[in-house]
């Protein structure tokens, strides 16, 4: 279809990030529903060409069915607005919900979870020789059938270099040393995408960011750089799910392995292999569970 702004009427916001807003919108002719991401830029007009040609070659992904389905993109008053197929929660949401009402974020979701990212990188990357960059929670998207996309293909390495992104308030680091330590940092390697990913996972089956207890973010940063890589607690999880975090996480990327070495790890094997748990069933739970009353704030007006 071809979409034009005038076009399509907002039903509701679906979040904010660090460059714009999504909101879900109907086109109306044709009453498809999406997720519309307008994003303020101030990027010039060859760098906007760049990024629609790039984004024009994600509608490409169509086929891949761990992909945010793609509807088009264009400019309007000198914003970016991305359409793409609207998905029902994201991770980010989905595990602190989780968190909140007082349960556990179960391995297997995990294991699966990881398997559709994992695949979908995979995809993107020989298929269409594309790597994510911002591989993080709140761009892995659920619905209620039980499919786990990825989605913002194409789309970070644009807008601002990816350092300057994360010291932005707010920002949690995904991004590996060698992002961060220079020398480098020129070549995009998809071992970066990897190590984003180690960080989602200790991040979602912990509860928290593993560098959450540094406050700045540039304190954080130094960190990923200095400390020993975050690991999963030895409670709790399988082995093979600990090695495979582990080896997501190696500091040195030349050590790091790729997705097809990761496909072949007895977690993901564990994960495809596994008939018992159902996700669609796990997320339409949790999205349907009452959510604590949040902790309202006890201060009387002044
Ligand atoms: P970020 O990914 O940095 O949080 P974004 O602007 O990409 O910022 O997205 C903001 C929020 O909008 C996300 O956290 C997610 O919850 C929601 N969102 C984005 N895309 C979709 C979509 N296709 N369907 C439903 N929700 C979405
Ligand atoms: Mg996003």
């Amino acid at each position: 279809i071809d979409i034009c702004a005038t076009d399509l009427m907002v039903i509701e916001e679906l979040g904010k990030g660090g460059y714009g807003i999504v909101e879900k919108m109907e086109h109306k002719q044709s009453g498809i529903i999406m997720a519309v991401k307008r994003i303020k830029s101030s990027i010039n007009d060859q760098s906007q060409k760049q990024m629609l040609t790039e984004l024009e070659a994600c509608k490409r992904s169509d086929c891949c069915p761990q992909m945010v389905r793609f509807y088009g993109a264009m400019f309007r008053e000198g914003d970016v607005w991305i359409c793409m197929e609207v998905m029902d929660t994201s991770l980010d949401k989905f595990y602190k919900k989780i968190y909140r009402i007082g349960r556990r974020v179960p391995e297997l979701f995990i294991a699966k979870m990881t398997l559709s990212v994992v695949e979908g990188l995979n995809f993107m990357k020989e298929q269409m020789h594309l790597i994510h960059r911002d591989v993080k929670p709140s761009n892995i998207l659920l619905n209620r059938h039980g499919q786990v996309k990825i989605c913002d293909f194409g789309i970070s390495g644009h807008l601002t270099n990816s350092l300057a992104k994360t010291v932005q308030a707010g920002c949690k680091p995904y991004m590996p040393p060698e992002r961060i330590d220079g020398e480098t940092k020129s070549a995009y390697d998809v071992r970066a995408d990897v190590w984003s990913l180690g960080i989602t996972i200790v991040e979602i089956a912990t509860g928290t960011h593993p560098y959450s207890t540094w406050k700045t973010p540039f304190e954080q940063l130094k960190q990923v750089v200095k400390e020993p890589p975050p690991k999963l607690p030895r409670d709790g999880f399988t082995l093979d799910c600990q090695y495979f975090v582990k080896r997501c996480l190696e500091k040195d990327y030349n050590e790091r392995p790729k997705y097809p070495e990761l496909l072949a790890m007895p977690f993901l094997e564990m994960a495809r292999n596994d008939k018992s748990f159902i996700m669609a069933k796990f997320i339409n739970d949790l999205l349907d569970a009452p959510s604590n009353a949040p902790q309202t704030s006890t201060k009387p007006p002044s």
